[in-house]
């Protein structure tokens, strides 16, 4: 790895930054080059990352109806967005949204977190329905990941995939 030093200047301190790039292959995205900025006296850091393999536009599927189906392994891939219609939730890519590695109960479940975070009675009573839906499978659900990188996985042989 070979660090150059720049011209930009550190927002903390104001040092000149270093810059550092890491070309590397990653499970699911492929190959992806690593661009840090870095100040060596104050230790602050700007990592972004670039992809160089991007897929197809594609919209998956998958029907949730029992227990196992939310042990399911997801990838969420940085560009893709997840929606479950029957619960009127949404997870948009965010600015410096990364990929990751979840189950279809972690993605409800960091729903149901965001959703504590607002104060509106609405909020209160899809709680308590994703509450039944992770304990009693009260209600089937779809999981809808919308990606236009293509990257994401459902891994479940029952996933409809739709390319847009
Ligand atoms: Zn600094």
């Amino acid at each position: 790895m070979e660090e150059k030093m720049t011209d930009k200047m550190c927002p903390n301190c104001n040092d000149h930054l270093f810059y550092i790039e890491y070309y590397t292959e990653i499970p699911y995205e492929g190959k992806i080059t690593i661009m840090t900025y870095l100040c060596k006296s104050c230790h602050y850091r700007d990592v972004s990352i670039k992809r160089h393999d991007i897929g197809k536009p594609k919209i998956l599927k998958l029907k949730i109806k029992n227990k196992n189906d939310l042990k399911t392994i997801v990838y969420r891939s940085p560009d893709a967005s997840i929606k479950i219609p029957e619960i009127e939730a949404e997870i948009s890519p965010g600015v410096a949204s990364r990929g990751y590695i979840t189950t279809v109960e972690g993605l409800i479940t960091s729903i149901k977190e965001k959703l504590s975070l607002m104060d509106s009675h609405d909020a209160i009573f899809i709680e308590e329905r994703i509450n039944n839906i992770l304990k009693n499978n009260s209600e089937e659900i779809t999981l809808i990941i919308d990606d236009n990188s293509g990257k994401s996985k459902i891994n479940s042989g029952r996933v409809e995939i739709i390319e847009k």
